[in-house]
Parts: C-alpha cells; structure tokens; sequence
C-alpha cells in the first residue's frame, strides 16, 4: 500500500557518529542511525535530549561538529561539499507550522514549489491540498483556519514538492486532544501514502507508537534504545526506557540467588550481581484485583473511574507507599475495604537499581 499515488522516490537517511555542540553545551553525543527508505521513525525523548537537533541536522540547516549525514549513502554534511537544505529534496513540518500569515493556504504551499513555472506549480499545489482535503480552502488565509487546518496546510506544503526525506518536528503538539487523535491517524495514513522517508519528533510514547515502524529512544543526546514501539514496550533496556513507557509503581530490594526480594513478592533479576540493589517496576494495568485471601492483601484506598478501566491505589501490607493499579473493580468493592491482589512476577520488569 506504501507509496501510491503522487509518490517520492524515499531515501535512506543515514547518521554516522554525529556529535553536536553548541558552546559548552553538547546536544549530541556520537549518534549514529540508519534509516530505510520508506520507512517512519519517531524520535522519542524528553526535552532537551536532542531531538530537535538531529532533525535540523537531516534537513541542512545546522552543520554536525563531528561526524557525518548521509542521504542515500552520500555524506551531505561534508564542509568541502555540504549540500544546502534546498537542495537535498527534505521536507519540514515545523511544530508551530511557521505558515505565513499574508499568504493564501494556495500561496503557503505553493512557497515550497518555487522552481516549477506558475501554472504547474498551482496544480501541483491544490493537488496536495486536495491529498489533506482542504482543497476548498485555497484562498483562505492563516488566521481562518482551526489547529488542525493549520497543520494539514503544513504538512500539504511539505509534501508538495514530493521530497524523499519529510521531517517533522513535534507535529501535534499544538493541538487538542481530541484533534490530535484524528490529525495524527490522518498524517500516519498520508505517510503511508507518499512513501517519503519520515521522521517525526515527539516527546509522546503514544504518537510514536502510533504513527512509527521503529522508535529511537533518546536521552541527554544519546540513543538510548531503538526498536519497534512493542519491543521498547515489553523489553525495555532500561529503567529509563521502562518508565517513558509506562507509569510504574517502583520497589526496591536486594539481589539473593538471583532474584529481588520486595514486598510484593521475589522476582528474577537476570544479570544483577549478588548483594546488588535492584528495582522492581509494576505496571498498573497487569496486576489484578482478586478476592481477599489469595495472593498478598492490601487496602483499596483510592478510585478514579476511567471509563473502561478504573485507576486504583492500593495499600499493600509491608509497602509503606500505595500501589497504582488500572482494572475494571466491581460495584461491590468499595474504597477502605480490603482486597486480595495478584501481581504476575514475570509481567514485573527488574533493573539494576544504579541504573537510573
Ligand atoms: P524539545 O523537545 O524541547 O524541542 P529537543 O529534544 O528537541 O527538545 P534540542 O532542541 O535538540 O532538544 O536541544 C538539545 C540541547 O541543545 C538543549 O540543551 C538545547 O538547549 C541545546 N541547543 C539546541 N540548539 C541550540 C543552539 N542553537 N544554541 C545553543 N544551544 C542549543
């Protein structure tokens, strides 16, 4: 389905060793990534980590201190023969849009097609409005249109001129949430669809599970992690990596013939030296609510109804902080009652505790 109508031709994008520095600060340290053609990675990381920065590097506007940018395996950052961002067929989604507030929506997109005569240009133009279907709002400007047009304009200008390489950076961070959902389903479908290779920059796991075939987990301007948005979930490298996925409930213990002991019971630590502090981490959607008896018993001391799963805190005998647990809870359990809870020990995730 990749790459029908109107398609580019993708290139592969590749990062070799890239350290930046701005000043004392280093944004990026010894990077190095390889991207297929055709293929949508997200960066994923907190702010400051780098993201950005990687991103203006692939698209031409900040040159590497060290190391090197490859665009269909040719080094395009190579002082003696840098290849300026206008010339290296890379599409920008900006986080703010940056459209231009004088110009019509027809004029924003038409910007990117500078080198095509008028009348092509306006084809090519209304076509790619038409692809995020805003076509019947041409002549619009900027200031009449909703978060989301604003964004689509973005993006039409973006892939008008069919680059190989589209970058994006922070693409639906500025809308609501519920826009977010349709405007995101819409740019994942739009990707599919020009075939161009993508990068998306995104601080939200769930963007970048959504939209991406590999994320690049980054942390202080290093990768961290890459992998499928189900391998960096279910095998998280990391205590970091664990908890960008997820909002863990955190124990600590030591290592004793080669497991964890916690209150919440003893878990394999694989690799953890004996006499070593290991963390234990509990997601709050595995563990489940179970009669009283059974399994460890704690107090249900808080409830917040979510819709399809309630949020729980629990009191467990011997842990003096509350567990957090997300579960369907029936009508009958009430908040102060005690409850029995079951914590499968190999859904818990176990790091070196110095592994912070
Ligand atoms: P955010 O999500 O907040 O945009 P990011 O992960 O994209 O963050 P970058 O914008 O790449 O991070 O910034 C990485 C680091 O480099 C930060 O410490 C930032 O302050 C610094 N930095 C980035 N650009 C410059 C610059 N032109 N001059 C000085 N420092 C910079």
């Amino acid at each position: 389905r990749r790459g029908t109508a109107g398609a580019a031709i993708p290139m592969a994008l590749g990062f070799e060793n890239v350290t930046q520095r701005f000043g004392a600060v280093t944004a990026l340290s010894h990077v190095s990534l390889s991207v297929k053609p055709g293929e949508i990675v997200a960066l994923l990381g907190q702010s400051g980590c780098g993201k950005t920065t990687l991103l203006r590097l692939a698209a031409g506007v900040e040159r590497p201190s060290a190391g090197r940018v490859l665009l269909e395996g040719r080094d395009v950052s190579n002082p003696d023969r840098f290849i300026e961002p206008e010339h290296r067929g890379v599409g920008f989604v900006f986080q703010d849009y940056a459209l231009f507030p004088h110009l019509s929506v027809r004029d924003n997109v038409r910007f990117g097609l500078r080198g095509q005569a008028p009348a092509a240009a306006d084809a090519t133009a209304l076509r790619a409005l038409g692809r995020v279907g805003l076509a019947e709002l041409a002549d619009s400007y900027p200031h009449m249109l909703s978060g989301g047009e604003q964004q689509r304009v973005a993006l039409a200008r973006a892939i008008a001129p069919r680059p190989g390489v589209l970058l994006m950076d922070e693409p639906f961070s500025n809308l609501d949430r519920r826009l977010r959902d349709v405007v995101r389903d819409e740019t994942a479908a739009l990707l599919e669809e020009t075939g161009a290779t993508s990068i998306i920059v995104t601080h939200d796991p769930e963007d970048a599970m959504r939209i991406a075939d590999r994320i690049v987990l980054m942390r202080a301007g290093r990768i961290v992690q890459v992998g499928t948005g189900e391998e960096l979930y279910r095998q998280p490298g990391s205590l970091f990596a664990a908890r960008f996925f997820c909002d863990l409930t955190e124990v600590e213990g030591r290592v004793s013939d080669g497991a964890v002991d916690t209150p919440f019971g003893r878990f394999a630590a694989p690799g953890i030296a004996e006499g070593m502090m290991a963390v234990a981490c509990i997601r709050p959607h595995r563990v489940r609510i179970v009669p009283k008896g059974y399994y460890l018993r704690g107090r249900l001391t808080g409830r917040r109804f979510l819709g399809e799963a309630d949020h729980l805190q629990v009191m467990v005998d011997g842990f003096d902080r509350a567990l957090s647990v997300r579960a369907p809870l029936s009508g009958e359990i009430a908040v102060g009652d005690e409850i029995g809870v079951e914590i499968p020990s190999d859904e818990v995730l176990v790091f070196p505790a110095a592994d912070q």
